[in-house]
């Protein structure tokens, strides 16, 4: 199978299912059916990967089929960048359509069903028809105008098409009666949706981009998806979840025009969301009206055109979709995911050069002229593409670029880069030791001096561009477009927008890189993967922009101030982060490791998943029952298998789904999550359900003051002197306290309401 087939999908095997059952005579047609009304986003290449993906594994077709139902804010811009976005993803639509032109069918099919009457004009204005649809518990009124006449409702119909009434004047409304053997009311459908809906309204003065002004009226989205799918023959018409409510009434539809079986089905899957982003069309349009970015291109924008300037490769989203797989229930991917996903496909096509951001020149006592050094640019553990160069030669004379912050005349203990007295590699290059620096009246490092040396051992590798012949260059640091993880969710999500979004650095590159192909992706050593920017790079004033970090740069700013990791000092040094949990995975364990951390699942424990075949179906279980990839991955790789000690897996007596029910204890509050190890302990040894085994050991999370002051109290008694350290001011103390209550209260005290009783007591 190889890596774009999507695994984690139930959409591919309800299609595999109809392809077994013959239900379509083995056919499968699926469809892309946005509404142009906006450039396409990451969610929407979801959506493309999906339904594209699926109909090629099954050898069917897909449509394009533009749902332009809406005259307002719809473009043929969005149109052209709809396609474009599908084409850049890898796909060719089988046909392109335009609901648009579905419309006198859709005209004749609702003249149908008031022959029927099945349908009728409402003369009702909005706000009533809104107020006479009732609640969820109570009916609506019928409107005085649903007994209407065929001949009145057919003149009434046609009167409105011509334009000869202004908007809000009529509606069509579906007449949803209920049928036979239906036990509620008229308007008393148990789904609203099913409540007399809209079908047309008047939108008389609108102008629609390819239909002009021959339409008064348009059908509302739920009189049109449906019968679109009928026409185009489509097999599967796959949506997100939200319109679950809407399927009984995509079949009404299908059923009082008279479209059998087998015919179209709705089918549905939780969309896509990222969090620090914002993904509604209308938002990301406020952003590029509002300034805010520089178009929908802009690279900081999670729309499909930003992404692709910023450098992402189609390759990457495709796997990634193909790895996320889809589910039933929502969610939001953490954008660490998808970062992860970027690094994984630039590591084995991005060529590794050189180039210095912030740069601050060092000079090189002993060197003659321009030598020149040989310098590979893959590293040893990446399999290069095919075609790919292996080395390049780069120049070095007596000057290069450096980056300013590799160079200290003050070092913090363990510095592994250039401080005066200090050797280092020029990566790929000589040893040189540094002899000094010096500074302008401000106090600013100007220039610094070093030498070759052969006799000194270096203590790091730093990068460095020379400086004669090395090209001007522009960096675009782009981050996170917001600063929150939901902006969405902020009464203004423009007041969370992230001022360093974009920071434009200015260096040099080395010259190498004058003659690559535009589209070459280069990691630059120890700063992260880049590309030139398409539309404002030029030969002479090249414009980098980053892809995306080497290393989560955000989740390193939240951990306590480390020295910098330089590189190693062996030759050649791959600069190296962090350690890598998947190291010792071989390649078809590292594909699986992959995929988890794609999914979520937190990088050591997706380690020990990708190398434990019965481990990892027992996390499937637990993360399809909790919908929870981080944690239950920490719950089984950690808590189970501590509970489980030299045992075998075969010995647990833990249901998957009550591994999964613990979680749910821990989200809802009833277990702390220091509590949920003891909890799952139980279920090994004891089976059962999660509730009983809390039950049984006593782990309900202890929060009350009542029953958590004993605790304290005997802790603060005990530690008399520490207590009155604390209160002179010895602040740091307060986490020894939280232990000592921890201990004394057992596994099931809440922490916060622990740390707030504590901070009661000792403010006296
Ligand atoms: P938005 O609210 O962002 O404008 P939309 O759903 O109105 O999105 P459409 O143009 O109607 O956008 O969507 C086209 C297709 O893309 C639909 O089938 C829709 O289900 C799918 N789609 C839209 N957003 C997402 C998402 N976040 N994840 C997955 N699929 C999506
Ligand atoms: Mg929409």
């Amino acid at each position: 199978m190889d890596r774009e087939t999507p695994k984690n999908n139930f959409l591919r095997d309800i299609v595999a299912a109809d392809v077994e059952a013959g239900t379509y005579d083995g056919r499968v047609v699926t469809r892309f059916p946005p509404e142009p009304n906006g450039y396409p986003h990451i969610g929407h290449a979801q959506s493309i990967c999906l339904n594209f993906g699926l109909a090629e594994q099954f050898g069917g077709a897909t449509n394009l089929r533009y749902d332009d139902t809406n005259p307002e804010a719809e473009s043929q811009e969005f149109a052209d960048a709809l396609l474009d976005a599908v084409r850049w993803l890898g796909f060719e639509p089988a046909e392109v359509r335009y609901a648009s032109d579905y419309f006198e069918q859709f005209y004749a099919w609702a003249q149908g069903l008031v022959r029927k009457g099945l349908a009728y004009v409402d003369s009702q204005s909005d706000e009533e028809i809104r107020q006479t649809r009732g609640t969820v518990t109570e009916a609506g009124t019928p409107s005085p105008y649903r007994d209407r006449s065929v001949e009145e409702n057919l003149r009434l119909l046609e009167e409105m098409k011509r334009g000869e009434h202004p908007d809000g004047a009529h509606v069509l409304r579906a007449k949803v009666d209920p049928g036979p053997g239906d036990d509620w009311p008229v308007m008393g459908h148990p789904n609203m949706k099913l409540r007399d809906p809209l079908m047309y309204r008047i939108r008389r003065d609108a102008h629609h981009y390819r239909r002009g002004d021959e339409w008064a009226i348009y059908p509302l989205y739920d009189w049109a998806h449906g019968q679109g799918d009928a026409i185009e023959g489509i097999t599967h018409s796959i949506c997100t979840l939200e319109f679950d409510v809407n399927r009984p009434l995509y079949d009404w539809y299908l059923d009082a025009i008279g479209v059998e079986e087998p015919r179209n089905h709705q089918h549905e899957f939780a969309r896509f969301n990222l969090d620090y982003t914002v993904m509604s069309k209308r938002k990301l349009r406020q952003l590029v009206e509002g300034g805010h970015v520089s178009g929908w291109d802009d690279p900081r924008m999670p729309t499909i055109a930003g992404l692709r300037r910023r450098g992402v490769r189609p390759e990457a989203l495709r796997r990634f979709f193909a790895d996320l797989g889809v589910t039933k229930v929502n969610g939001s991917v953490e954008i660490q995911q998808l970062e992860y996903a970027l690094r994984d496909d630039l590591n084995h096509v991005a060529r590794r050069v050189m180039a210095v951001t912030d740069p601050v020149k060092l000079t090189i006592e002993g060197v003659d002229g321009t030598t020149e050094v040989d310098a590979p640019y893959w590293p040893h553990d990446v399999t290069p593409p095919a075609s790919a160069p292996e080395s390049r030669t780069l120049p070095l004379s007596a000057a290069v670029w450096i980056e300013r912050d590799d160079f200290s005349d003050d070092p913090p203990k363990g510095w592994k880069r250039l401080a005066p007295g200090v050797a280092v590699r020029l990566r790929h290059g000589p040893v040189v030791e540094c002899l000094g620096a010096e500074r302008d009246e401000a106090g600013e490092i100007t220039h610094i001096h070093a030498r070759l040396t052969e006799d000194a051992k270096p203590t790091g590798v730093i990068h460095w561009v020379d400086a004669e012949q090395g090209l001007p260059a522009s960096f675009r640091m782009y981050d996170r477009l917001f600063s929150v993880p939901d902006p969405a969710g902020a009464d203004d999500f423009l007041s969370t927008l992230n001022p360093d979004s974009l920071v434009e650095k200015t260096g040099y590159v080395e010259p190498s890189v004058a003659d690559d192909p535009p589209d070459t992706r280069y990691q630059f050593e120890r700063i992260g993967y880049f590309w030139r920017d398409p539309e404002d790079s030029l030969p002479g004033a090249l414009v980098f922009n980053r892809i995306v970090a080497l290393r989560d740069s955000w989740a390193k700013k939240e951990e306590p101030a480390a020295p910098a990791s330089a590189p190693e000092p062996k030759e050649p040094a791959a600069p190296a982060g962090p350690r890598d949990p998947a190291s010792a995975l071989s390649d078809k364990e590292r594909e699986t490791y992959s995929a988890l951390v794609v999914r979520g699942v937190g990088e050591e424990e997706a380690a020990v998943l990708a190398a434990d075949p019965t481990l990892r179906s027992l996390f499937e279980s637990v993360l399809t029952a909790s919908g929870k990839p981080r944690e239950a991955g920490a719950l089984v790789v950690h808590d189970l298998r501590r509970a489980l000690g030299d045992r075998d897996l075969s010995d647990s007596k833990a249901e998957a789904d009550q591994l999964a029910a613990v979680l749910g204890l821990v989200d809802d509050g009833t277990l702390t999550r220091n509590a949920a190890g003891e909890a799952v302990a139980a279920l090994v040894e004891e089976g059962g359900t999660a509730e009983a085994a809390v039950e049984r050991r006593g782990l309900a999370a202890v929060r009350s003051a009542d029953a958590l002051t004993p605790a304290v109290d005997a802790a603060l008694a005990d530690n008399p002197d520490e207590v009155a350290r604390y209160r002179a001011g010895e602040e740091r103390l307060f986490g020894f306290f939280v232990g000592q209550v921890m201990r004394r209260a057992g596994k099931g005290a809440d922490p916060r309401a622990v740390q707030e009783l504590l901070r009661q007591r000792l403010a006296g």
